[in-house]
This record gives C-alpha cells, sequence and structure tokens, in this order.
C-alpha cells in the first residue's frame, strides 16, 4: 500500500483548485473544518465552509493562531496573509468530499461501511474492539458520520491500516451517493431502520433505499430481513449476503431463536449452518442486545468459528463516547474522558475543556496513546504542540512511553509509570480550583481516576447534553436570514440547567448576547470568564454600581428606572449600552406609547447612554388563536420604535420573537431573535418539537423495595391505598428536588427499566414511593424521572403546567452533570 503524500500543490491539482502558492511543497496531513482545533496549524489545510457561519470569517484569527493553508470559495486578498497557502474552487464542501475521495482511492483496505437509523457508532466501536487482535484498523472518531465527518474520517487511513470502520449517516434524500464513493466500503452492515419521520424523508422506503446506497459495490451485506421491507435478498446490493432474524417467520443465516436475561447479560442461541450455537452478550438492555447480534452476525459472517466470536463477544466493553463534566474535589471541575485515547479525540477534549473554562488553571492527565499509527517521537511532539496550542497548565502522563517524552513538554508537567503509581502518590499531589481533563486509554483504567477526583454525586442527577443543546441552537440559527443575531435567555439558572456550563458553550459557539433576569446573575457569569454582552432584565437601583463594573447592560423599561440610572453613572461615564423594552401589550415592563416624549426627551442629549436595542416581548407567538393580536402588537412595535429612532436620531437594534415566534414569525426577525426553552428542546409552535432534541434527563434511584400485604397503606396519612397488597420501591425525589406534591397518589410516573410506574402515596421532602408491583426491581436500580420518550411535556400536562415551570423548579440541590460528545 502507498503512503501518500499530500504537497499543497498536489491537492491544489487534485481538485483542479485555482492557487496561490506561497510555498507550494508544505505537507498537508491534517484537513480542519473548525478552525480552533488545530493539531499541527502549518500542515493543516482549513476548509472554510459555508455552513450556519461562513468559514471565510475565520481566516483572519486562524492566520492569527498559526494556519497557513486555506481552502476557498471567494476570492480572498491573499496579500493581507504573508507566507500562507491559497486554495479557491467553486464549492469548499465538495472539495473536502472530492479529496478524500482521491484518498480513498490510494489504498486498498478492507472497509467496513455502517449505516442505519441507530447503533450505528455503538456496533463501529464494538467491531473495533473485536477485530483489534487481527487487524491495524481506523475508524470515525466519535460519531463523525456525516457530509463532513465522513471526509475527515476517510483522511485518516494511512500505510499501517489494514481495515477501516466507517459510518454514514444522512438525513435527507440524495446525501449518500458521495458518502458512499469516500467510504467505498468492501463490506456493508445495515444497523435497523426506525421511525421515517424522525429524519428527512418521506417515508421509510424512500428512507430505506437512501442507506441501501452504501452498499452498491460491497462484496459481503449484513442485514436483517425485519428491516429490509420485503425487498428480495437476491435484489439487495452486496455479491454476498449474511441475514439475521429474531422472528422465526423469517428465515436467516443466523437464526435467533431464544434471548434470556441473566444477571445483567443476556443469553442468546441461534441456528447457524443447521446448528445451535448461543454466545453471551455483557448487557442488559434491548438497544446492545441488538447491537450484539449484528456484531456476532458480521463476526460469522467475516468467517469466524461460533466458538472464537462467542469468546470475543463476551467480552465486550461499553462504550462511552461522552465526556462528563462533574463537580470535584477541592473546588475542581473534572472533564471524565477515560474510555479512550487518541490524537484526535485528544483534541475534541482540549476544545471542550477550553470552552468550559471553569477555572483560570487547567490540567491534563494522559495516558501513553497506542495505535496512532505514528512513532512515538512524532505521535508526543504532536501532542506537546497541541497542549502549547491550547494553553494547557499542567500535565500528568501516566505511562511508560509518554514518560520517555517527558522533555518534549514545555509545562508544569509529572510522570507516572502506571496508573497504581498514579494512585499511590495522590495524597501528596496538589489540586485545587482547576479544571482536570481525565483521558486515558481503555486498558490504563483511568475510571478509577475519576473516582477519585469526584465528589460523590447525590443519588438524583439532571443530566445535561450539552451537544443536543447545540443542535437546537443551530436549528434556530438555520431559520435565520444571514445576519440576524441571537440572543440567549439564560435566566433563572439557564432554566434550571445550569448557568455558566451553558453560556460557556453558547459563548464558544458565538452566540451575540446573553440575557439574564437579575444583576447577581450576570455577576457570576462574568466572574466565570463570560465576556459576551449580557442583558440584565430587572435592573435594581441597589445593583447599578456591579452593573457599572461588570459591564451589565440594563433593560429601561420607564422613566423612573432611567432616571436614577442616569442619576447614579458617574459623569466621566459615556455610551454605556442600555436596551428599551416597549410595551405593546404584555402589559408586564415597558414604555407605552404615551410615555414616549418623555423617554425621547430624556435620551436625546444624553452622551452618557448607547441604546444598544430596542425591543418588545409579544404574548402569544406560537398560537394561531391570537395571531391578530401578535400582529397588532408587531405594528404597535414598528411605530414605536421608529418614534423613539427619530427621536434619538439613530436605529438601536430591533428585537421582538422569543422562541416560539421564530418558526412562525419569519417576517419579524428584524436584527436579533431571542431564543430560551427552544435551547432546552421545548417549542410550542413545532409539532411535537420536530426538529429539537432532548437536553435534560433526570434520574434517581431507588433506595428500598418492600412487599406490602393486602389492606397496607403507603405514605403520610395513608393516602397510598393497596387493598391487594404489592410491591413498592422508594426513590431518592421529593418536593424538595423541585418533584411537585402535584405528582403524588398516581398522577405521576416514573420509568424503571423500560416500564412506566405511577406514584403511590404523597410525595415526601425527599423521597416518594412507586408502585412496582409485578416488577423485578432492585435496590440500587435506575429511575428515570423523565427523558426524552417519557418527557417534560407529559410531565408538565400532567400536573397542568408548562415545560419551562417543569424545569426551573428542579432545586439547586440535584447535581447537574454535563455531557459532551
Ligand atoms: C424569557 C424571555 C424570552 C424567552 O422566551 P422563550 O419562550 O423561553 O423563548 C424572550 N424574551 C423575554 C423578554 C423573556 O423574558
Amino acid at each position: 500500500m502507498s503512503q501518500e503524500q499530500y504537497p499543497i500543490a498536489h491537492i491544489a491539482q487534485i481538485l483542479g483548485a485555482k492557487a496561490q502558492l506561497s510555498s507550494p511543497t508544505t505537507i498537508i496531513t491534517q484537513l480542519l473544518t473548525d478552525s480552533r482545533t488545530p493539531i499541527d496549524p502549518e500542515a493543516s489545510l482549513f476548509f472554510a465552509l459555508k455552513a450556519q457561519r461562513d468559514g471565510h470569517q475565520f481566516i483572519a484569527s486562524a492566520y492569527q493562531h498559526g494556519l497557513r493553508n486555506f481552502m476557498v470559495s471567494d476570492v480572498v486578498d491573499a496579500s493581507a496573509y504573508p507566507d500562507a497557502n491559497f486554495l479557491q474552487v467553486d464549492d469548499v464542501l465538495k472539495a473536502l468530499q472530492q479529496l478524500a475521495m482521491a484518498h480513498r482511492k490510494t489504498s486498498q483496505l478492507k472497509v467496513i461501511g455502517i449505516t442505519g437509523s441507530n447503533g450505528k457508532t455503538i456496533i463501529k466501536e464494538w467491531l473495533y474492539q473485536l477485530l483489534a487482535p487481527d487487524f491495524n484498523i481506523v475508524r470515525s472518531p466519535k460519531s463523525f458520520n456525516s457530509q463532513i465527518g465522513v471526509p475527515l474520517s476517510v483522511w485518516q487511513i494511512n500505510a499501517s491500516h489494514d481495515l477501516g470502520i466507517f459510518e454514514a449517516g444522512i438525513s435527507r434524500k440524495g446525501e449518500m451517493e458521495v458518502l458512499a464513493e469516500i467510504i467505498a466500503p468492501t463490506i456493508g452492515i445495515l444497523t435497523n431502520i426506525g421511525e421515517a419521520h424522525a429524519e428527512g424523508f418521506e417515508n421509510n422506503k424512500e428512507k430505506l433505499n437512501e442507506k441501501l446506497k452504501l452498499f452498491k459495490d460491497v462484496e459481503l451485506l449484513v442485514y436483517s430481513p425485519t428491516y429490509t421491507a420485503g425487498i428480495k435478498e437476491a435484489d439487495l446490493p452486496g455479491k454476498a449476503k449474511f441475514s439475521w432474524s429474531t422472528s422465526a417467520s423469517q428465515p436467516a443465516d443466523l437464526q435467533i431463536s431464544f434471548i434470556e436475561p441473566i444477571e445483567g447479560r443476556n443469553y442468546i442461541r441461534a441456528i447457524y449452518q443447521h446448528k445451535e450455537i448461543e454466545c453471551l452478550i455483557p448487557f442488559s438492555d434491548k438497544a446492545s442486545v441488538e447491537n450484539g447480534i449484528i456484531c456476532w452476525a458480521t463476526l460469522l459472517a467475516l468467517g469466524y468459528t461460533p466458538q472464537e466470536a462467542d469468546l470475543r463477544l463476551e467480552k465486550l466493553t461499553s462504550v462511552s463516547m461522552r465526556l462528563a463534566l462533574i463537580n470535584g474535589i477541592e473546588n475542581c471541575s473534572v472533564i471524565d474522558d477515560s474510555y479512550s485515547a487518541d490524537i484526535s479525540s485528544l483534541a475534541i477534549a482540549l476544545d471542550f475543556l477550553n470552552q468550559q473554562n471553569q477555572h483560570p488553571k487547567k490540567t491534563l492527565i494522559l495516558s501513553d496513546i497506542y495505535e496512532s499509527g505514528k512513532t512515538n517521537e512524532v505521535l508526543y511532539a504532536e501532542i506537546a504542540a497541541l497542549l502549547a496550542q491550547k494553553n494547557l497548565n499542567r500535565l500528568i502522563g501516566i505511562g511508560p512511553h509518554i514518560s520517555a517524552f517527558a522533555d518534549l513538554f514545555k509545562l508544569e508537567a509529572s510522570f507516572y509509570e502506571s496508573t497504581q503509581d498514579f494512585i499511590a502518590q495522590l495524597p501528596a499531589i496538589h489540586f485545587a480550583n482547576e479544571t482536570i481533563l481525565v483521558k486515558g486509554a481503555r486498558k490504563f483504567g483511568f475510571e478509577r481516576i475519576s473516582k477519585l477526583l469526584t465528589q460523590k454525586i447525590h443519588d438524583t442527577v439532571l443530566e445535561i447534553n450539552l451537544n443536543a443543546m447545540l443542535g437546537n441552537l443551530q436549528f434556530y440559527r438555520s431559520k435565520l436570514k444571514p445576519g440576524v443575531k441571537t440572543m440567549a435567555m439564560v435566566k433563572a439558572f439557564s432554566y434550571g440547567s445550569g448557568s455558566f456550563e451553558i453560556a460557556n458553550l453558547l459563548q464558544y459557539h458565538k452566540v451575540d448576547y446573553l440575557a439574564v433576569a437579575y444583576a447577581d446573575e450576570g455577576i457570576a457569569l462574568r466572574k466565570a470568564g463570560i465576556s459576551l454582552p449580557i442583558m440584565v432584565m430587572s435592573p435594581e437601583p441597589s445593583a447599578f454600581e456591579a452593573m457599572l463594573s461588570y459591564q451589565l447592560e440594563p433593560e429601561i423599561y420607564s422613566a423612573a428606572i432611567l432616571k436614577s440610572f442616569m442619576h447614579f453613572l458617574p459623569a466621566a461615564v459615556t455610551d454605556f449600552p442600555i436596551h428599551i423594552k416597549l410595551d405593546t401589550g404584555m402589559h408586564r415592563l415597558g414604555f407605552e406609547a404615551h410615555e414616549m416624549p418623555e423617554l425621547i426627551a430624556l435620551l436625546k442629549d444624553s452622551a452618557q447612554l448607547k441604546i444598544v436595542s430596542a425591543f418588545t416581548h409579544l404574548v402569544a407567538t406560537d398560537d394561531a388563536q391570537h395571531d391578530g393580536f401578535t400582529e397588532q402588537q408587531l405594528a404597535s412595535y414598528a411605530s414605536l420604535y421608529e418614534e423613539l429612532a427619530q427621536g434619538i436620531g439613530y436605529r438601536p437594534i430591533r428585537h421582538a420573537l422569543n422562541t416560539s415566534g421564530i418558526t412562525r414569525w419569519p417576517t419579524a426577525h428584524f436584527d436579533m431573535v431571542r431564543v430560551g426553552i427552544g435551547l432546552y428542546g421545548f417549542d410550542g409552535a413545532l409539532k411535537d418539537n420536530r426538529g429539537l432534541q432532548t437536553v435534560a434527563v433526570l434520574k434517581t434511584t431507588v433506595t428500598q423495595v418492600k412487599e406490602l400485604k393486602p389492606g397496607e397503606t403507603v405514605g403520610y396519612s395513608r393516602r397510598g391505598l393497596m387493598p391487594n397488597g404489592g410491591k413498592i420501591a422508594t426513590v431518592k425525589i421529593g418536593y424538595a428536588d423541585g418533584y411537585t406534591r402535584d405528582f403524588g397518589n398516581g398522577v405521576g410516573q416514573m420509568l424503571i427499566h423500560g416500564k412506566l410506574v405511577p406514584t403511590i402515596g404523597s410525595i415526601c421532602m425527599d423521597m416518594c414511593m412507586l408502585d412496582v408491583t409485578g416488577l423485578e426491581v432492585n435496590t440500587g436500580d435506575e429511575v428515570i424521572v423523565f427523558n426524552e420518550t417519557h418527557d417534560i411535556a407529559t410531565l408538565a400536562n400532567q400536573i397542568g403546567t408548562i415545560p419551562y415551570e417543569i424545569l426551573t423548579n428542579i432545586s439547586q440541590r440535584v447535581k447537574r452533570v454535563y455531557f459532551y460528545e
């Protein structure tokens, strides 16, 4: 196999790009689509994609960070960037894809291509675990399976690899052809096909046909007839096929006959080549069983014996692709990524570390890295450069290899031979007020380190999925015309989800403004290093001093507050940013028409103030019944705004819409929108919140299980009746956690092992009881209060309220854990 080298001039030739090269021999090793993540800036080629944000905007800052090679579609004035290389093409995304295709063609390795609705990433990671003894494998990092993620994945192939495992995900028609060409799989795996409407397809048939396009040239296809909608085997792609099925009515090569859960695992029997075979899948949940069966089928299809397959499957370990941010000892924050260590996921984790700049000091605990396809000299030099570039303060290296290259690291560093060594010396190592990233290859068992560094978590936790929140932010951004700004509402502890963790995410992803209700919320954000402009909606005179020193921008809603603010402002201050609230029908806060002359008179000649924005709040953007009123509000806003703008002689930022207005009132986006609950996955204007992702999951655990005799009762005042007796589980959540008493006596439900069970008796302060009669439930079992299936909207309905209230009710004593992939 050839090890291709890519001088930039050669890349220009491959793509037929217009080139302005100051050093044509620069060898490109890395492709980047995010200018913030270069591992080796001089050998990186940045693709200025026109996605939600135009990558061309980031060229200047990328150049400042040392990047010198750019793929662009707009004309760029290269003279502003001495010693940079520019390649110009019509479509930057296509160029990225074509380059990956060309690279794929230089290599003869076997490639497994995986697609389907669910399980792609888990199956990819499991096949990696199962096949690693026999192959040198290159695989998609994390769940890189998109139009951008796939080319970046395939680009990693080098001469040392003899097997590639790549996943492909599509969300609409016409996307798979190009992924199929880039991956060019020789073996195909179709995982499953879920509900069509969740993705952008007309129906399941269209979706299936699109997904199958990945496999058009494969030698071997692994699939289940359950998911191929009656297409005859002969009509499916693939020279050879291997099928699996759990249904007796669908004959298959691997015919599953029996699945039995035992002690958190699943014992499975099947008929294969007319013989009964078996395997043990070391997981209990349904999805893992299906993913395990698909891996089993793949091993058999690849020619492994049933005995060998069973041996390997039994050792599968869980694949947590998520980074978790948890409170640590000594006021530290710990980012736990103890599952894997490779250089690309290290770069992602370091980015997350920088994004969540909880504490000024940043420490990395890193193990040796294996299977990088590079020599250790090159690998650790790259890591040292990466750490320097990401402004890390301290490194703790664990393992003989990283220790051997200690000299490369120009920062505070200490090294240990093994995890054991480190743990033995832990009491003497000082940690305080820092963010600690724990990242290790699986065999180093770094979860032991994470456990020692984190505080014991109270068993009730609110898990916040930051990727989902980001997805929701992008959803709304994609509805806006270029140039329309976003203000993110992070009042009330970010709708109960946290404060600076969320604000950090939003700042990193460049929202334009934040808004809080009170000055102290804004001060907390400033103290955590948030530099975005922050609007304070209820500025109290007692907080003016603090607002001035922390650069917080008051919403001015009355002449009285305006006068007292102007009176307070020291004479030397000029152009202090404020926001004017106009009342067009909410009748909460704001200036009404008759107050405008006084407002304008006050503002007119003031050099102290600068009116950054003038806005209104609409009362019923999600409700068609009130559309007439909304139009009236917008008309009255337009006239109040014009009056103000005329009066002060300039035009402040205009904004009117909250979340549910964004999709329903595209003509009223103006200069900015204010998105709140939509970031958390709820939007009254969208049917079933379609297009949004679930952000928050609330979990607790079972403390005790009891059998009750007929006639015994449960809880205070004997409200929980059990005329026939039964079984109850006591769980660790009560009204002091925000699970209000309204949920008592069967009104509320929770999920245990996938089953909905009702509350019984009244909700207590710190606990409540569930009726689990007939179910196998044990102390310590996980209980879901809400998640994506049993969702907050359902809970809100049960007690006659709205999702906002359920979210903001969750008390501060419930620990928040943030996940990031
Ligand atoms: C809370 C709030 C919003 C956000 O509302 P959502 O419905 O959560 O999007 C917008 N504007 C103002 C003035 C608010 O107080």
